[in-house]
């Protein structure tokens, strides 16, 4: 079976491929979607049924979302939603980092969580699925493997970031790792 990921970063297909060996994860042609899919939602939830419905309206597709937000607790769960664009609309990961570390300058409580929200459309029902990583956030970058915020992210009961593991090491621990393994429960139990 083929499923469209209505996602042009490489990295998240790739992690998202590995999970679902058995299906085809099809990337967002850049021909028929040549901007980026609207995203005007207040929750992650909102914003991944946001991008599912328009990929599903064109394609009329088995198609999926993703919407990620890392929340830290000393700010009151910020940037959240907004955490592709925390240092500005240039949505800018170093920058974005640089801000986060600025703003949590001498504070002890640095936990912090990524969560994931997936929005599946299939046969015109929408199904939402939800991944959670608890961590904290470290004082300086570490590691150059994976995106956004891996550097700085140091996922609970372990002493390196996620940009310091494997692309499959994160993926057993991360929260879109999880949030995929129910999408794949999921459709794993449609075909039985
Ligand atoms: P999006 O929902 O994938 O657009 O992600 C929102 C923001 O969170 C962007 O700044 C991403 O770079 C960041 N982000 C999403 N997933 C991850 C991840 O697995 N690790 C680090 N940062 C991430």
């Amino acid at each position: 079976m083929k499923i469209i990921f209505a996602s042009q970063n490489k990295n998240k297909i790739a992690e998202i491929q590995n999970k679902l060996p058995h299906l085809e994860i099809l990337g967002l042609n850049p021909l028929i979607f040549p901007e980026e899919l609207l995203e005007t939602g207040d929750t992650l939830g909102q914003n991944a049924l946001q991008k599912a419905r328009q990929v599903y309206e064109k394609t009329n597709s088995t198609c999926f979302s993703d919407d990620t937000g890392l929340e830290v607790e000393e700010l009151n769960g910020a940037p959240g939603v907004y955490s592709a664009r925390y240092a500005g609309e240039q949505r800018d990961s170093e920058a974005n980092m640089d801000l986060l570390l600025k703003n949590l300058t001498n504070q002890a409580n640095r936990k912090a969580r990524f969560k994931t929200v997936i929005a599946l459309i299939l046969g015109g029902k929408e199904y939402l699925f939800e991944g959670i990583c608890e961590g904290e956030i470290t004082h300086v970058r570490s590691g150059a493997q994976g995106f956004g915020y891996d550097p700085i992210f140091v996922p609970a009961g372990y002493s390196k970031t996620f940009a310091e593991m494997t692309m499959a090491e994160k993926s057993t621990l991360s929260h879109r790792g999880k949030a995929v393994e129910k999408l794949v429960d999921f459709l794993n139990e449609l075909d039985d």
